[in-house]
């Protein structure tokens, strides 16, 4: 039987723990897939688990890590064969079923999508489901009309996982970006992920007004609170706000003056139970659409054994783009 390392979360009278462990495949969950998990990576839900600030862990003891790639080592499910490369992004891994912090991953076939040809497992978890769900954003918008001529679009957030991939796909597909950021420091780096303007984040912070100037035809937001509120009051007429996160707060402070009388759509995105359907055009338009270069600019990589250490780095902001972990 294969043994294997993994970041076990448990809970005891005292608190929770997390401890690397030697597990074998007979320790992981029920499913239809055994994949030999290669990469993984730290996002923020990911900060949340392994600090405990929110209980995104919902049963214990638990595997955190809400997204994964890998090699397919035996699988009953008929889209999957041993050696396959594939993905997995959220459907409660690390919350209610073993994720993405071990050699070795079970899962539902179901919830797998192949890993595009165009990036390998190390690619696959730069972009991870920050950077799938900054796709699923980008999709929203366009689903709603809003076109590159339609004005420019804020990312709020911009230099952190969901921002920086969202700034570089937004980019390439020839929209003008305004980039909110806390760190005028980052700058360049905002810059070269295709950024036409940076505001300061302080902009958008304030106690929000029912209307506000029209800036922008679209908004990204990954910080929600006053942040989200304001964004909704500078859209522009007929304009859409794909809204994911909430790194400000869950609050949302806003009136319903944006919607009636600008007719502006407050559309909500989530990754976790998103239907395969939309996770399989997510990731093929990554592959279309994500410069591999800016890709790479965004991301360092880092043993698996750090992620302890990054998770309150994440919750500060002080995470830049996105981090790989490896897991030998
Ligand atoms: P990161 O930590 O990488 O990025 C968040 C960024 O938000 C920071 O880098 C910072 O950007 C900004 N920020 C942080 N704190 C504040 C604050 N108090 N006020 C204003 N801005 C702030 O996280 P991710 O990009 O991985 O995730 C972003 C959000 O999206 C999270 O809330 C996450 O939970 C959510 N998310 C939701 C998903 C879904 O399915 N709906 C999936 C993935 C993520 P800067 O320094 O540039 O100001």
């Amino acid at each position: 039987m294969q043994r294997f390392k993994a970041l076990l979360a448990s809970k005891t009278d005292a608190g929770s723990t997390l401890a690397w462990q030697e597990l074998g495949e007979a320790d992981l969950m029920e499913g239809d897939v055994t994949v030999r998990v290669s990469h993984s990576t730290v996002n923020y839900k990911d900060g949340l688990a392994l600090t405990g600030k929110a209980p995104v862990i919902r049963r214990w003891p638990m595997i955190p890590g809400i997204d994964f790639a890998g090699q397919v080592v035996s699988s009953s499910h008929a889209e999957f064969k041993t050696g396959e490369a594939v993905i997995l992004n959220g459907w409660g891994a690390g919350e209610t079923h073993y994720g993405g912090y071990a050699q070795m991953a079970r899962v539902k076939g179901d919830w797998l999508v192949k890993t595009p040809a165009a990036f390998s497992a190390g690619e696959a978890m730069a972009i991870g489901t920050a950077g799938y769900t900054a796709m699923l954003c980008v999709l929203t918008l366009e689903r709603h009309g809003v076109k590159p001529a339609s004005g420019p679009v804020l990312v709020t957030g911009a230099a952190g996982g969901v921002g920086s991939v969202a700034i570089a796909l937004l980019a390439r597909l020839g929209y003008r970006v305004t980039a909110s950021t806390g760190r005028a420091s980052e700058a360049d780096y905002l810059q070269e992920l295709g950024a036409g303007e940076i505001i300061d984040r302080a902009e958008l912070a304030g106690k929000p007004r029912p209307l506000n100037k029209e800036r922008w035809a679209g908004a990204v937001d990954a910080v929600g609170s006053n942040t989200l509120a304001n964004a909704l009051s500078m859209t522009s007429y007929g304009g859409t706000v794909a809204a994911c996160g909430l790194a400000a707060g869950m609050d949302l402070p806003t009136s319903v003056a944006p919607f009636i009388l600008r007719g502006v759509t407050l559309a909500g995105v989530d990754s976790v139970m998103a239907p395969k359907a939309a996770r399989v055009e997510a990731w093929a338009r990554l592959a279309r659409d994500l410069d591999k270069g800016k890709l790479a600019a965004m991301t360092v990589t880092r043993p698996a054994a750090d992620v302890t250490a990054l998770a309150p780095d994440i919750l500060a902001g002080k995470v830049r783009g996105r981090v790989v972990l490896e897991l030998p």
